[in-house]
């Protein structure tokens, strides 16, 4: 069925935002821009960046304004709608309730016995969200089993997500209340606009992305992402009987290549080559 419209979710850094070790095609954003402006495409950006962080992304990078935002991994979502952007309460009291009374303070209170872990800058903490560093060389998996012990003693439902930030050389982990997640914040505004399950689309690129690039969301893992999240995302979405929807993008065979947005270009014509009539049968 041809789909009348695509509400198109994607990833900032390294999957739209060319900040990575690899080459970037340089008509990738301005092919890409033109595609966001079609009147049948609504853009939601989907990333652990905040507000500020987002705009000041989309006017470095010339990327174009999103309709939505879900940022902080999940935590928030904006309305963005003639440069005003307008936090959305109705989910913010979706994921209150994972988290009880507790607040972001009384968590922090009591995962400070992890030594290991070091609080994020204030900007980058909210009501629902609490992030850390962790060093590369630190056994990480080993610290999310001690985390997990004191949040479960609380009765505290959350999702603990481990990312890591290539250019700066440090590991990323989010605690978030459990239904905040990037899957999650997706699935609230599929359901809110009534978008169907045809007209969905991601695309990302890292550890943070993993839990839709596994899920039956239609997605696309761009092809600068390393091999380790490629081999996890293809397993995870093996094993749960969803590798028709996870796609990954290809250097060749693309006029673009597969990095970056040439990546999410190319994901969207996999799916929908109804709409890149543009990109037909021209290889690279
Ligand atoms: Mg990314």
């Amino acid at each position: 069925m041809t789909p009348k419209r695509l509400l198109l979710c994607t990833d900032m850094d390294r999957t739209v935002i060319p900040n990575g070790r690899q080459p970037e095609h340089p008509a990738a954003r301005e092919q890409f821009r033109a595609f966001c402006a079609r009147p049948d495409v609504c853009l939601a950006y989907v990333t652990g960046r905040h507000r500020q962080l987002v705009q000041q992304a989309i006017a470095d990078y010339q990327l174009p304004e999103p309709n939505f935002a879900i940022t902080d991994v999940g935590s928030r979502i904006y309305q963005v709608e003639g440069g005003g952007w307008r936090n959305l309460e109705a989910w913010e009291a979706e994921i209150a309730v994972a988290w009880g009374d507790l607040t972001h303070d009384d968590l922090e209170r009591a995962l400070r016995p992890v030594a290991e872990l070091k609080l994020q800058e204030a900007e980058k903490q909210n009501r629902f969200k609490l992030s850390y560093y962790l060093p590369l060389a630190i056994d990480h998996a080993a610290v999310l089993l001690r985390m997990r012990a004191i949040l479960d003693g609380l009765g505290v439902s959350a999702s603990l997500i481990w990312s890591v930030d290539e250019p700066e050389g440090i590991g990323l982990l989010d605690v978030l209340p459990e239904n905040a997640t990037k899957l999650h914040g997706l699935r609230f505004l599929q359901q809110q606009l009534g978008y169907a399950d045809d007209e969905l689309f991601f695309a990302g690129d890292s550890g943070n992305d993993l839990p839709v690039l596994g899920s039956p969301v239609r997605s696309v893992l761009v092809a600068n992402a390393s091999d380790e999240v490629k081999n996890l995302a293809m397993k995870l979405a093996g094993e749960a009987g969803h590798a028709a929807t996870l796609y990954l993008a290809q250097d060749a065979g693309f006029p673009l290549g597969g990095n970056y947005a040439a990546g999410v270009l190319q994901g969207i014509c996999h799916y929908h080559p109804e709409l890149c009539p543009q990109f037909k049968g021209s290889e690279s």
